[in-house]
């Protein structure tokens, strides 16, 4: 299958100026090297906690951060290397959706005109096919055309997910990063939402970078999944392979953490020590070691490379050689 999203080492820092100290700027090392790949029609589920960098790799691949080093290709085309004329094309193909549904909407602006807005943008069709693609798209995520003329504080928080992912489809796009877009949701509303988002997946062919938290809704979702702590992979493959045998102690113990379906089997949870280090002052050598049970070390000296385990599996981590 075509790759459609091409990261490359990719680097975004963020300087932070220490006040008069020293008068030296720091460097929050946000997103620091990573890299993957993804297939046309698939999901990549990007996991981590917050403040692990996962957002920033969808804000920077979106265009909204500029690169501090390394390459994203989009079908091939280097984006970092193109002009504001080049890039037109390209912000039709890629979209965002984000966490808050409620800031998301122009409180202003009837839906009907905030789903039809980005054919008006990017002046494409006449009005009255314009209005058509957003009775469609509404209709699509199972809201009823006729509440094209109502305000967003009309609805509740899932009925406006629902309608940013409308807005979203408007321009065809062709990569859609979804970050945490179920997270504000009531658990009973997630189910639904995820399910529209599998459904237009089907339907239009799409490609989900899907950034989530949460294991369970990234586990349904995702064809592979990459797991990020303080701004690096530490794993990375096939979401069955990597949920049936994680390696990584980082993956390891978040996923000790997940309910087990069966309440006969008890799980072991793993309670990591300490907190993240702020990524302002990461740890030497592997940056998760100063929570690791297995440190050895080599960990507090050496940055473990990404290395392949198996066919589509890699693992960071000084344990596996
Ligand atoms: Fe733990 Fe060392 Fe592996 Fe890091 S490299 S996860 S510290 S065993
Ligand atoms: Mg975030």
């Amino acid at each position: 299958s075509e790759v459609i999203l091409e990261v490359e080492n990719l680097k975004k820092y963020f300087p932070v100026t220490n006040g008069k100290l020293f008068g030296r700027t720091n460097y929050l090392k946000a997103v620091n090297d990573i890299s993957f790949t993804i297939e046309k029609g698939k999901t990549l589920g990007l996991i981590g906690e917050s403040g692990c960098g996962k957002s920033t790799v969808g804000k920077t691949i979106i265009g909204l951060n500029n690169i501090t080093d390394g390459v994203i290709k989009f079908k091939g085309k280097d984006i970092g290397s193109l002009n504001n004329k080049e890039m037109k094309p390209l912000r039709k193909d890629i979209q965002m959706i984000f966490q808050d549904p409620y800031s998301s909407l122009d409180p202003k602006k009837k839906i009907g005109y905030s789903v039809k807005e980005p054919l008006d943008i990017h002046n494409i069709g006449e009005e009255g096919e314009r209005q058509d693609k957003a009775r469609q798209l509404l209709e699509m995520v199972g809201l009823s055309y006729y509440y094209m003329n109502r305000y967003p504080h009309e609805f509740s928080g899932g009925q406006r997910q629902r309608i940013n992912i409308a807005r979203a489809l408007t321009l065809d796009p062709e990569l859609i990063i979804c970050d945490e877009p179920t997270s504000a949701l009531d658990v009973s509303i997630q189910a639904q939402v995820l399910n529209i988002f599998k459904q237009l997946q089907e339907k239009f062919d799409l490609t989900y970078l899907f950034i989530s938290h949460n294991l369970s809704v990234v586990k349904y979702l995702s064809d592979d999944i990459a797991i990020m702590y303080l701004g690096k992979i530490v794993e990375i493959g096939d979401v069955k392979e990597i949920y049936k045998n994680p390696l990584h102690p980082y993956t390891k113990a978040l996923f000790s953490a997940i309910p087990t379906e069966d309440p006969n089997i008890i799980k072991d949870r793993i309670n990591l020590k300490g907190e993240i280090p702020s990524p302002l002052n990461p740890p030497s050598g592997c940056k998760f070691h100063n929570r690791c049970p297995h440190k050895m070390k080599v960990c507090e000296e050496v940055d473990p490379n990404l290395i392949n385990v198996d066919v589509n599996h890699k693992v960071g981590c000084h344990l596996y050689k």
